[in-house]
């Protein structure tokens, strides 16, 4: 496929999916990325011949030649979406032209071949279609969908590689938090940096997430849920999580996030509670917030919240900090009155519960 045109899928029903029963038991505690869908998505890509093969078919492992070059040289990138049950059973996905638009740009980051939005956004509706029945009825839960992308070229050399393999899976998840929104404690660690300047800290790669690992067993360690990035250079300002971005809130009401600079992932829940707090008349600044102003902020009481956000968890209250230095607390360490209301309007607009004016949410099915 070049240019304008559509791609076919090619549709092989799996010709054992799951009971109905088995399907329904699953679907009632099916966790985080445990339980999978009846079929994926695959699409070719080949130098010189471009985006073909695509099909829909039986879930089912990929065989690989030992010299493929993702096993050796990380070629790979991914997306993260939900899918939501609508009222009378339909299916609807929040603001998927953006993750569209981040894969692209994340390939081209990687030096991969870039699959045409609509053919993305064609591929998620397929496969939603023919698994309809594992999107969750629960109002928590919904269908997590993770496009990814490998070099699938045989070949040791170093070079971009010829040929990848696009592929679309999808996962039923319970709600993030069982019993409810609970705060989160954090390690910040001065050992460890996620992404630098000029680095892939932008691009939705899993070199980013392999390179956060030990930081993430360090913070387990100290007790902590997940690990902290500073500034890979002065090792200095606030980056974000392995896999959120995070906001402060003030005591005037307004909210700091760090900036795009190249070295933290543009989270579409970050840019969706910009200008969900903007709307609501908070004053939302993008700029550089430092280790040391925070530890200050937070024993003054100027600082009043911190949360993490990120399509998985959509806001998680920050509410212990840990470093090497020691700890403090946030506030009273538990649920600030401002993430707790941002979260809710979040997710009612996602569920379809409350009107979405910013043309986010999309029917599907
Ligand atoms: C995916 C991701 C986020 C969150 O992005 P969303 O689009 O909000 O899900 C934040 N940070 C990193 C490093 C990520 O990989």
């Amino acid at each position: 496929m070049n240019g304008g045109e559509r791609l076919e899928f090619e549709i092989h029903r799996n010709p054992a999916p799951v009971s109905a029963a088995e399907r329904a038991a699953l679907l009632a505690n099916p966790g985080f990325g445990r339980v999978f869908t009846d079929h994926m998505v695959t699409i070719r890509y080949a130098e010189g011949k471009g985006w073909y093969d695509a099909r829909v078919e039986a879930r089912a492992p990929i065989q690989m030649d030992p010299a493929t070059a993702v096993l050796h040289y990380a070629q790979e990138i991914f997306e993260g979406l939900k899918a939501y049950r609508a009222d009378g059973g339909g299916v609807t996905l929040f603001r998927a032209d953006a993750n569209a638009r981040r894969f692209r740009d994340s390939a081209q980051r990687m030096a991969m071949a870039a699959l045409p939005e609509q053919a993305f956004l064609d591929s998620l509706k397929a496969l939603v279609e023919i698994d309809r029945e594992w999107v969750p009825d629960d109002p928590e839960a919904s269908l997590y969908l993770r496009p990814f992308m490998y070099a699938s070229e045989v070949f040791l050399g170093v070079k971009p590689s010829a040929e990848y393999l696009y592929a679309v899976i999808a996962s039923p998840v319970g709600p993030y938090f069982k019993g409810g929104v609970a705060p989160v404690a954090v390690w910040v660690s001065d050992k460890y940096t996620r992404a630098a300047p000029g680095g892939t800290g932008a691009a939705k790669c899993g070199g980013n997430y392999a390179t956060s690992l030990v930081a993430q067993a360090e913070a387990v360690e100290h007790g902590c849920d997940q690990a902290l990035f500073l500034d890979a250079v002065e090792r200095r300002y606030v980056d974000e999580l392995s896999g959120m971005n995070v906001f402060f809130v003030f005591d005037d009401g307004s909210l700091v996030t760090p900036p795009l600079t190249g070295t933290i992932l543009p989270g579409i829940t970050r840019d969706s509670v910009l200008t969900l707090a903007r709307e609501q008349g908070h004053e939302v600044r993008e700029e550089l917030y430092s280790f040391e102003q925070w530890r200050a902020d937070a024993a003054s009481g100027r600082l009043r919240e911190v949360f993490a956000c990120g399509t998985a968890a959509v806001l998680t209250p920050i509410g212990t900090v840990r470093s090497t230095d020691g700890e403090f607390v946030i506030a009273d360490g538990g649920t600030g009155e401002l993430t707790g209301r941002l979260r809710q309007t979040l997710v009612d607009i996602q569920r379809g519960r409350i009107a979405d004016r910013h043309g986010w949410v999309r029917r599907i099915l």
